[in-house]
């Protein structure tokens, strides 16, 4: 019945991991979620109310196809405020959430059986997209050691004539890694030399506690004419539900963007998109507050997780998630069987501990699970100790 190109789409773990850990809590159990990647912070009320104002005011029409021009022209304002970067309204486009847009670009960009290289580990959705359009996702490993920092080299072992697009995430999910500027100079001058687009995934920019984000598109004008620098509401003004996520980038491929989601979707919501204006352009200063509570979080799990005897844990630089290694638990058992990889850890960790966590093997690597700490320090402690008591009564 379904089409051919359904046959290896994978649902998105993130995504159903929060949905089990609200099924749970519905029926009365005590679970505590590093599930979601979604801050759990309100939106600042500066923002909701200039949806309110939106609404009232009767902006509640269709709206052009990319955006409003106030948002486009918003978006421009913090492109060069926060990256340095020169953008005009006419290279950026406004759609449903980040997701929409990275989706938008590899139907712009990619045809089937193009080749597109994708560090590894990486979020879960960009492999999919790939594949939901025919195209080949060529994970290239980054190491633990290097606190998961690109790797120029393996990246260009892996261009072949079919290699049309590299997707960097930076500070990516799941590793918190925030890639150097050294790393990025080079994969930089690998693009131009084999001509190649680039998506620069930059959502969690905000969201740097280490070192600097740097965007690739600031490196040279000949890298930023072949990337797409994208980013999304969702993360610095806990805006998830709003989706509101954009690109800017060359014009005919934002044009392109564009018609495809004048033939899919129209605008991103009106009401949201004035949201989003006021969030680009308002006052900041929350967001230094979120990113405050974030790090101090961050240390907490991290100094927790490397407590837990078998598990180890590097310091990420960016995001919200911590990507303990648990390879030190494989073998072990419980009473409901051996742990043999990432997903019998995460399944034995909501059955024993109720604590929910990702899989490492959806974000390609098996050795590791993610927990989000986009949650409160007192449950994150809480989570920490069931999670230590748990895997000690583990046996062999
Ligand atoms: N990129 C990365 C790396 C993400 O983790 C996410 C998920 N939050 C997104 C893009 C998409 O975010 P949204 O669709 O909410 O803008
Ligand atoms: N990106 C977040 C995560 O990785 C939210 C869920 C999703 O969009 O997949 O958890």
């Amino acid at each position: 019945m379904l089409a051919d190109r359904l046959k290896t789409l994978a649902p998105s773990p993130t995504l159903a991991m929060q949905a089990r850990a609200k099924a749970m809590r519905a029926q009365g159990i005590n679970v505590i979620s590093f599930g979601a990647g979604e801050p759990d912070f309100d939106t600042p009320a500066r923002i909701k109310e200039a949806a309110i104002r939106a609404l009232q005011g009767g902006q509640t029409k269709y709206t052009e196809v990319g955006g409003i021009p106030e948002l486009r022209a918003a978006v421009c304002h913090k492109l060069k405020r926060d990256q340095g970067l020169d953008y005009t309204p006419d290279e950026v486009v406004v759609s449903c959430g980040a997701k929409h847009t990275l989706y938008n670009i590899v139907m712009a960009l990619v045809n089937p059986g193009d080749e597109v290289l994708i560090p590894s580990p990486y979020w879960v959705s960009y492999p999919e997209q790939v594949r939901l359009l025919g195209g080949a996702p060529v994970a290239v490993p980054t190491l633990e050691s290097t606190g998961f920092d690109l790797d120029p080299a393996e990246l260009r072992r892996a261009v072949t004539p079919r290699t049309k697009l590299i997707i960097l995430d930076s500070p990516g999910n799941p590793t918190g890694a925030v890639f150097s500027p050294e790393a990025l100079g080079e994969v930089a001058r690998l693009a131009v030399e084999r001509d190649l687009w680039v998506v620069s995934d930059e959502c969690y920019e905000a969201l740097t506690y280490e070192g600097r984000h740097v965007s690739i598109a600031t490196l040279t004008p000949e890298v930023k004419a072949r990337t797409l620098v994208v980013n999304t509401c969702s993360k610095a003004y806990a805006m998830t539900g709003w989706r509101i996520g954009y690109a800017a980038g060359p014009k005919a491929i934002i044009k392109a963007m564009t018609d495809v989601q004048s033939q899919v979707t129209s605008n991103p919501t009106s009401i949201a998109q004035w949201a989003a204006v006021e969030a680009l352009t308002g006052p900041q200063d929350e967001v230094a507050k979120m990113v405050g509570e974030f790090d101090r979080r961050r240390r907490v799990i991290v100094e927790g997780l490397n407590a837990v005897p078998g598990v180890s844990c590097v310091m990420p630089k960016g995001a919200f998630y911590a990507f303990p290694n648990v390879s030190g638990l494989f073998g072990r058992r419980h009473k409901g069987g051996v742990l043999r990889g990432s997903a019998d850890v995460c399944a034995f960790l909501l059955d024993e501990a109720r604590i929910a966590t990702v899989a490492g093997v959806d974000f390609g690597s098996d050795a590791h699970i993610r927990l989000s700490y986009a949650t409160g320090l007192e449950t994150i402690k809480e989570g920490l100790s069931r999670m230590d008591a748990a895997v000690r009564s583990l046996e062999g």
